[in-house]
Formats: C-alpha cells, sequence, structure tokens
C-alpha cells in the first residue's frame, strides 16, 4: 500500500488536483482512498457527483461509539473510496485536532484493513502546518510527499514552510517531499519562479498542471476531468501525473 499526502494553501487546487488523481489511478487500474484533510471538507465531492460526504468528525459527534466504516468510507467514481475528515465549528476546536480524531478513528476500525486500497490520499491543507496538519506526515501516515503550488507569493511560502514541516520529520524515518505539483495560476515567469523555490528547498518541479477552463466545467457538473472526458487533453496531464506517482521510486 502506497501512502501519498497532497499539501498545498488553501485554494491552490490541491483537492482539484487529487480527485483527478484518484481518478486517474483508477483508470489505471488502482484501488484508491482518498481523504481529504481540510475543514472545507470538500475534498472528495468531485468523485462524489459534487456532493459533500458526512465528515467523520460529524459522525462521530452523532453517533459517538457506534460509528461503522460504511458511515464514513463512500465508494465514488470508479470505485474511489472517499473519506473526509472535517473539521470543528469555526472559532471553537482547533481544525487540526478533528484530523487527529479521524486518523484514530479510522485506524479503530482498520479501514485500511476492509478495504486493501493499493493507494491512499491524503488531502491536506498546510496554510499553518500545526500539530495536526503534519499528522498525514508523522506516524507513518504518509511516505511521499507532494506540495501543490502556483507562482503566487502566497503559494510558494506555504510550500517553502510545508518543505521544513516535512524535513523537520525526515530523519525520523517518516514521510519525504517527492516535489513540487505547479498548478498554474498563469503569474508572469511561473516556471522560473517555481523552479526557483524548488531549488532553494531541494526538490523539483515534479509536475505541471496547466489552468484550464475544462476543470471548472468538469466541476459546476460535479465532476473531475477524467469522469467528464477522459480522452480530453487535460485528462492526460492528470493521468501523467498518475503514471509518475506510481513510477516513482
Ligand atoms: P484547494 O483544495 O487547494 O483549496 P481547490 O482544488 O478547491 O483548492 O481549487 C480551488 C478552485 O481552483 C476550484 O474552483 C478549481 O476548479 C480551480 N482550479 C484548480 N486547479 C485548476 C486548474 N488547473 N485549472 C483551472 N481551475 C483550477
Ligand atoms: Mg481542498
Amino acid at each position: 500500500m502506497r501512502k501519498i499526502a497532497i499539501y498545498g494553501k488553501g485554494g491552490i487546487g490541491k483537492s482539484t488536483t487529487t480527485s483527478n488523481l484518484s481518478a486517474a489511478l483508477s483508470i489505471l487500474g488502482y484501488k484508491v482512498m482518498q481523504i481529504g484533510c481540510d475543514p472545507k471538507a470538500d475534498s472528495t465531492k468531485n468523485l462524489m457527483k459534487g456532493e459533500f460526504i458526512p465528515t467523520v468528525l460529524d459522525v462521530m459527534d452523532k453517533k459517538g461509539d457506534d460509528v461503522k466504516l460504511e458511515d464514513i468510507v463512500f465508494e465514488g467514481y470508479n470505485g474511489v473510496l472517499c473519506v473526509e475528515a472535517g473539521g470543528p465549528t469555526p472559532g471553537v476546536g482547533c481544525a487540526g485536532r478533528g484530523i487527529i480524531a479521524a486518523f484514530e478513528k479510522l485506524e479503530e476500525l482498520n479501514a485500511f484493513e476492509n478495504y486493501k486500497p493499493d493507494i491512499v490520499i491524503y488531502d491536506v491543507l498546510g496554510d499553518v502546518v500545526c500539530g495536526g496538519f503534519s499528522m498525514p506526515i508523522r506516524n507513518g501516515y504518509a511516505k511521499d510527499v507532494y506540495i501543490v503550488t502556483s507562482g503566487e507569493m502566497m503559494s510558494m511560502y506555504a510550500a517553502s514552510n510545508i518543505s521544513t514541516a516535512v524535513n523537520q520529520f525526515k530523519n525520523r524515518g517518516y514521510a519525504s517531499l517527492k516535489g513540487l505539483i505547479l498548478n498554474a495560476k498563469n503569474v508572469e515567469n511561473e516556471i522560473d519562479l517555481v523552479e526557483t523555490l524548488a531549488n532553494e528547498i531541494n526538490s523539483e518541479v515534479f509536475h505541471y498542471v496547466p489552468r484550464e477552463r475544462m476543470v471548472q466545467i468538469s466541476e459546476n457538473d460535479g465532476k473531475t476531468v477524467i469522469e467528464k472526458d477522459k480522452e480530453c487533453e487535460m485528462a492526460n496531464v492528470y493521468l501523467e501525473l498518475a503514471r509518475k506517482i506510481i513510477n516513482q521510486k
């Protein structure tokens, strides 16, 4: 079982990239589980016909100790298994702690042993890599980390912080940074800017994802690009990303 974490600033395109990646991996024949780790809880919605699924935290609040796997794991497009950790009411409690509680619940219910995914992908908000949001890169949850960034300053700033957090844990045999996914916002000199950042943090631009209308057209239809039209050019971008990640040592 491969365990991957996709980090990045809020709004940069993590969930779009992750859900298209999951869909692409499913097309390539892999069983994928995608776990949304963002209080927004919309990571998997384009795999679920545009619908929000109940979050682990919400279900735990409602059902207490009675939570079953089928209350928190939902099968979406092409068999992709979807989970949303969820988050607390804004202003009450810490978002990161929600992730910890959700992970513990999945473990307690033996989610991985039951569903036997080939690949688990964590989609993680990384504006601030606090204890909770760093959970996926600690304790053996994820091994490979990719950071989604554009050439915008704030997303590169977040990427740099995330890289520092990953390196904090690297020596303890935890996750390592495999590269940046450049999700283009078409700012001036974007590729140069992100390549410079990659050099500074001893990493590389692993994949380039252009900004494309097809993403929004598919999203408006509650779909990933892959589901909307797996023959289109943009689908190929995500299929290529999926193949590269599979071939990554
Ligand atoms: P995050 O998960 O990082 O908060 P989202 O994946 O929700 O960000 O993306 C935010 C918005 O950006 C979405 O409306 C999405 O359609 C759009 N978006 C993301 N990537 C692309 C892209 N490559 N081309 C066009 N629009 C994109
Ligand atoms: Mg998201």
